[in-house]
């Protein structure tokens, strides 16, 4: 099969890409990947070592991009988006060579001699579709997952982030293979155009409706599909909460990144008698953080667009809730201020759908059993955090409810572990990846049965069948 080698210049397609070409892109990728150079470990190496190094070599280009899009932070843009993301291809380096090694399996003594193996095979050409939010993190690490499996991909960068969709495509086919990873920038159009493709692995990152459109495209062609999506990720504050570490790790897991986090605390359900003091608690936080006018501190990030920004402000319509500080929206400006809203009823805009902004609805509850109702009444959450000190409130929490993952006195750190899983449950997604979990993804688990050829077969199951023979065969099968 030829190998095709394409210039840095065609591996990032640009913006328009028609079926035509989605098809054509999709042909050349699948011969680089059946001339077979992609499987070795060397390669896979090669191309985590090209994305450690890029990550380092154009970090003030990726930062300076990700603030043109979400006005971030350079420390929380290097934090969040760049050493997560590097974090994740480091550990697939350190362990890729164990992982790629045949596990062995035990024979049952009826096909011995014999050697069975479980060997991880790629699975061909990968599609990666990120969102906007973390635009580096959420294609880079699903990228180093299925490079390091063998894969060649093609990466679609959310067109919401632009800046940082323009560095990707401009810089990542500088350092990887360009014959096997492509960079398609663009909207809905290009998307489906890219969705028409056979692909033998999806994975998708956003909202559920076009995961829905995704899993639909994907089906026709039996593509098995990994959908990272969002939901209400809720947070419980036990009646022997440690307030004020409640306090400080809620309010960086909701106004990181301006609330544009899918496992961002979407609200918090506190216990009656902590409420005061867990409210004081988050006014303190709030201004410890950005001071009293948040607007002007350079560490809070600003909402994507004003689309979303007047999203979010039609979700505080004044109905169901009681402001406790910040409440500000700009939707020009594309600032939403660091808010907490008490009292809020279950039924107020703000409790209908995944805030994604730095708004935090908080709820009081005087018996457990009522908050793991009301988040089994909702679709399983992506996160569930927890505060209490008690290991029996852990156990029964994780006993009554679902989610994709959970953290018990902290939030969003689960995610930086490397050997935990990341995905969702059902409304929140389905499959999962980081560490070990992503080359599991993007690898097929093949089943080798080995013996040798010199046996003398003595075949049990053949017909015909005499009495004999099925007495004797089932007492040995
Ligand atoms: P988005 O608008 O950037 O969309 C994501 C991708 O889908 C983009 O690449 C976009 O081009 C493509 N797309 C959009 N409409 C399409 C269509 N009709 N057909 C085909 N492709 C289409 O991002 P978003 O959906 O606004 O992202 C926010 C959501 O993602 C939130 O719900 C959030 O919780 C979730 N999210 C989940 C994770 C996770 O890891 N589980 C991470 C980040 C965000």
């Amino acid at each position: 099969m030829s190998q095709v080698d394409l210039t840095p210049e065609q591996a990032s397609e640009g913006s328009a890409v028609s079926p035509v070409d989605a098809a054509q892109l999709v042909a050349r990728l699948r011969a680089t990947y059946a001339a077979g150079r992609t499987r070795t470990l060397g390669w896979r190496q090669q191309q985590l070592a090209a994305l450690g190094r890029m990550l380092v070599e154009r970090e003030d280009e990726l930062i300076e991009a990700l603030r043109e899009d979400l006005g971030r932070a350079p420390f929380e843009a290097w934090a969040a988006d760049l050493r997560a993301t590097a974090r994740e291809v480091e550990d697939l380096q350190r362990h890729l060579a164990t992982w790629m090694k045949p596990h062995r399996q035990k024979v049952p003594w009826l096909f011995r001699p014999g050697r069975a193996d479980l060997i991880h095979e790629p699975l061909g050409v990968v599609l990666v579709i990120a969102p906007w939010n973390y635009p580096v993190q959420l294609l880079i690490a699903p990228l180093a997952a299925a490079l390091a499996a063998g894969n060649v991909v093609v990466c679609k960068p959310s067109e919401v982030a632009p800046a940082t969709s323009a560095a990707i495509a401009r810089i990542l086919p500088l350092y990887l293979d360009p014959s096997a990873v492509a960079v398609v920038e663009g909207g809905i159009p290009e998307t489906t155009a890219l969705l028409e493709q056979r692909w033998d692995h999806i994975l998708y990152t956003g909202n559920g409706s076009v995961g829905r459109i995704v899993a639909a495209a994907a089906a026709k062609h039996l593509t098995p599909v990994t959908l990272e999506l969002g939901g209400k990720s809720p947070v419980i504050v036990a009646r022997d909460a440690n307030v004020k570490l409640a306090a400080s790790r809620i309010a960086f897991a909701k106004f990181l990144n301006a609330g544009q986090t899918c496992v961002a605390a979407d609200h918090v359900w506190v216990h009656a008698d902590l409420a005061e003091k867990f409210l004081a608690a988050m006014r303190s936080e709030i201004s410890k953080r950005y001071g009293s006018n948040p607007r002007a501190s350079k560490d809070f990030g600003r909402i994507i667009n004003s689309r979303h920004a007047q999203r979010i402000k039609d979700l505080l319509d004044g109905r169901g809730y009681e402001v406790v500080a910040g409440g500000e929206v700009d939707v020009k400006g594309k600032y939403v201020a660091p808010t907490v809203l008490r009292d809020v009823s279950r039924d107020a805009a703000v409790m209908n759908e995944e805030i994604f902004g730095p708004v935090l609805p908080v709820l009081t509850f005087e018996d457990l059993d009522e908050v793991t109702d009301a988040i089994n009444e909702g679709d399983k959450p992506l996160a569930l955090y927890l505060f209490t000190a008690s290991d029996h409130t852990v156990e029964q929490v994780l006993a009554t409810t679902s989610s994709g993952g959970m953290c018990v006195n902290d939030a969003i750190s689960h995610l930086l572990v490397p050997a935990l899983p990341f995905g969702g449950v059902g409304d929140s997604g389905y499959g999962a990846y980081h560490g070990r979990w992503g080359f599991e993804t993007f690898s097929h688990r093949r089943a080798v049965l080995r013996r040798p050829s010199w046996l003398v077969d003595a075949p049990m199951l053949n017909p015909p069948y005499p009495r004999w023979k099925a007495r004797l065969t089932r007492k040995v099968f």
